[in-house]
């Protein structure tokens, strides 16, 4: 029986700096920030689309060894099913599986190659912990429950406010040159769906502390290295836990490597010095209908994660529990 892998899964709703964590982690000694892997088989196996270090998919050296490992002839097929099981719709279903105990997304003969995919990846990136920033609830819970993986969640949470105005903004999906943009919901859309996913994220795992770390950007942005180093401690919890040398050449700025994280922002790609600043454009940009149509339906989360109704008012101090 081999150990089973490591799986730090960046759960939530989008925009809420996923990116940011996984490229940072992806610098500590033993972590592999392996992107959005839910899109592998068809953005990076099927379009061939570019590798966080800037080779295509199918070219770079680290997943051409795992792509020897999984069934990339039936990348088409096992991305198109995990469309059809992780659906909006079913989350209903989901919910009530787990309440009764039951896998929140059933067993499937696809989980095989899932489960191969996150062996192959610990394996041939010699990590011990896989950075997996597909932070689909449903998807998680998938994750989480295959053979071989031993998951911890990063529940990370953004004022809906932010994340609503960072998804009506223009961005090509593999950087400024890519003509296809990256899908921008209109405000009461994204405002939906943070509820949804992080109250969905919070009931799937936060009655489980020990393998659930609850994280806001806004606290991660005030403080960067000291939170990013918490999460490391939390993803790696063993003897070597809390003794991570991270990538940090000051409290709030980072050195990056290129990562090889699949899918995901455009921004995977930056590298060199990049220091981390909380993105608050959106207190300016936001039309005021906007932040009363995302504030009146996020209200219950609103309360629940520690923000203000009012723009400007005081953000609760960090918690962590329920
Ligand atoms: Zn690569």
């Amino acid at each position: 029986m081999t150990r089973p892998v490591r799986v730090l899964y960046l759960a939530g709703s989008g925009r809420s700096g996923s990116t940011l964590v996984t490229t940072v982690l992806g610098q500590y000694a033993g972590f592999f920030a392996a992107g959005e892997l839910r899109y592998l088989w068809q953005r990076g196996e099927v379009e061939n689309r570019p590798c966080g270090c800037g080779l295509p998919f199918r070219d770079c050296p680290v997943w051409r060894a795992v792509r020897r490992d999984v069934p990339v002839d039936r990348a088409g097929g096992i991305a198109a099913r995990l469309r059809g099981r992780l659906r909006l719709r079913g989350v209903p279903a989901l919910l009530r599986r787990h309440r009764r105990g039951r896998r929140a997304v059933p067993a499937h003969p696809d989980d095989a190659a899932l489960a191969g995919l996150y062996a192959a990846v610990a394996r041939h990136a010699g990590a011990r912990v896989v950075v997996d920033s597909s932070k689909l609830p449903p998807y998680g819970a998938l994750v989480g429950a295959l053979p071989g993986v031993e998951l911890r969640v990063l529940h990370l949470v953004r004022d809906p406010r932010a994340t609503a105005f960072s998804w009506r903004r223009r961005r090509g999906l593999d950087g400024e040159a890519d003509q296809r943009l990256m899908s921008r919901p209109p405000v009461w859309k994204a405002a939906l769906l943070w509820l949804v996913w992080n109250t969905l994220t919070a009931r799937l795992w936060a009655g489980d502390p020990g393998r659930y770390l609850r994280v806001r950007y806004e606290d991660l942005t005030a403080d960067p290295e000291a939170t990013l180093g918490r999460i490391a401690a939390f993803a790696d919890a063993g003897p070597s836990a809390g003794a991570h040398a991270g990538p940090f050449t000051g409290p709030a700025t980072v050195r990056l490597a290129p990562t090889h994280s699949v899918a995901g922002n455009p921004s995977r790609h930056r590298t060199g010095p990049v220091p981390i600043a909380a993105d608050v454009e959106w207190r300016r940009g936001l039309s005021r209908w906007s932040y009363a149509v995302v504030t009146a339906l996020t209200a219950p989360g609103l309360r629940r994660f520690g923000y203000p109704w009012r723009r400007g008012g005081p953000v609760a101090p960090r918690h962590e529990e329920d």
